[in-house]
C-alpha cells in the first residue's frame, strides 16, 4: 500500500516538474546528492532547468547518479566531495566554475549520524564527528561559496536540517543537537547574506524513507511504533522534499529568507 502510494506521488510530481523551467540558466550545487533526499533534490532542480553538480564521498555513487540523471536528459555533472574535507570542497567549487561558469544555488544536505542512545553517553569523538560534518562543514561550505554566488548578483542557499532539530529524539539526540544548530545557522546567516542579495532558508524533513532512516522504516515493528506520531500516518519519500527546495531556490521565493520549512507529515515542530 505504502509503495503504491509512493509510486503515485513520484509519478505525479515528476510529471508536474517536467512542465516547469523556473531555474533555467541557474547553476546549483547539491551536496550528498547521489541518493536519498539529496538525489531527489538534484533531480528536481535539473527538471526545473538548473545545471546541477552532484557529489558524495564515493566515486562509484557519483558516477551512477550522474548516469541516471543524464539518461533523463538533465544537465548534470559530478565529483567526489566529502563535505568535511576542505580540499574536496574546493574541488567541488572549482569543478562547478569550470563546467558551468558560476554558482547560483547551494543545497547543503550532507550529514553524519555516528551515534545512538542517551545524549550523556555520547563520546567526544562522536560529538566532534557530528559537529564537524553537520555544522562546521555546512558553515564552511556556505562561507566558501558565498563569494561565487555574490559574483552572479545573488542567489539562494538551502540547508537541510531535520524535525529532530525541533523535537529531540531519544534514539539520536546528539544528531538532533546538530540539526537544531542548523536551524540557527539559517537564522544567523540572514543578516550577512541579505546585503549580497543571497537568501538562506532551510528544510526540516520528518521521517523520510531512505537508507539513512532504514533502521526505522525498514523494520515493521519499529515503524508501527513511529506511525502514531505522524498525522499523515506514513513516512515521506525523498521526492516530497524536492519541490520546496526548487521553490525556495527560485524567484517565486524572492522575499523569503531565514525560514525553516518543515516536511514532516504533520509532526509537531515548534521549539
Ligand atoms: P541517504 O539516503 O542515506 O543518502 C545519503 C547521501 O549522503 C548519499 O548520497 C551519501 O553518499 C552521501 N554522504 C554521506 N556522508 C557524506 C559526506 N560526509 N559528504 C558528502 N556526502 C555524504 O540520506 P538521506 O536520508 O537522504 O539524508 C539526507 C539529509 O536529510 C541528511 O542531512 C539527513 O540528516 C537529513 N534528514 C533525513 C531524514 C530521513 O528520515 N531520511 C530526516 C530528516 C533529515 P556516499 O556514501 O557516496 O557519500
Amino acid at each position: 500500500m505504502f509503495s503504491r502510494l509512493s509510486r503515485q506521488i513520484a509519478v505525479r510530481m515528476s510529471t508536474t516538474a517536467a512542465r516547469a523551467q523556473k531555474l533555467k540558466g541557474k547553476v546549483a550545487i547539491v551536496t550528498a546528492s547521489t541518493e536519498g533526499i539529496g538525489f531527489a533534490i538534484a533531480r528536481r532542480l535539473g527538471e526545473d532547468g538548473a545545471k546541477v553538480v552532484v557529489s558524495s564521498r564515493k566515486q562509484k555513487n557519483v558516477d551512477k547518479a550522474v548516469d541516471v540523471l543524464k539518461k533523463e536528459n538533465l544537465d548534470v555533472c559530478g565529483i567526489v566531495c566529502h563535505v568535511g574535507k576542505k580540499d574536496d570542497r574546493s574541488k567541488l567549487i572549482q569543478k562547478t566554475i569550470d563546467e558551468y561558469g558560476g554558482i547560483d544555488i547551494l543545497v547543503s544536505n550532507a550529514a553524519a549520524n555516528p551515534t545512538m542512545g542517551p545524549l550523556i553517553n555520547c563520546s567526544e569523538d562522536a560529538w566532534d564527528k557530528l559537529f564537524d560534518t553537520n555544522v562546521k562543514a555546512t558553515f564552511m561550505l556556505c562561507k566558501e561559496i558565498v563569494p561565487h554566488i555574490e559574483k552572479r548578483g545573488g542567489g539562494s542557499i538551502v540547508i537541510v536540517s531535520s524535525i529532530a532539530g525541533y523535537v529531540s529524539s531519544d534514539a539520536i539526540p546528539a544528531y538532533a543537537v546538530t540539526k537544531t544548530a542548523l536551524l540557527g545557522l539559517v537564522k544567523g546567516l540572514v543578516g550577512s547574506l541579505a546585503p549580497k542579495n543571497i537568501r538562506v532558508n532551510g528544510i526540516a524533513p520528518g521521517l523520510i524513507d531512505t537508507k539513512f532512516s532504514a533502521a526505522l522504516t525498514g523494520n515493521p515493528d519499529m515503524l508501527k511504533m513511529a506511525l502514531p506520531a505522524i498525522p499523515l500516518h506514513r513516512p515521506g519519500i525523498p521526492v516530497e522534499c524536492s519541490g520546496i527546495v526548487s521553490f525556495l531556490s527560485s524567484e517565486d521565493a524572492s522575499y523569503i529568507t531565514g525560514e525553516n520549512i518543515v516536511i514532516s507529515g504533520g509532526m509537531p515542530s515548534r521549539l
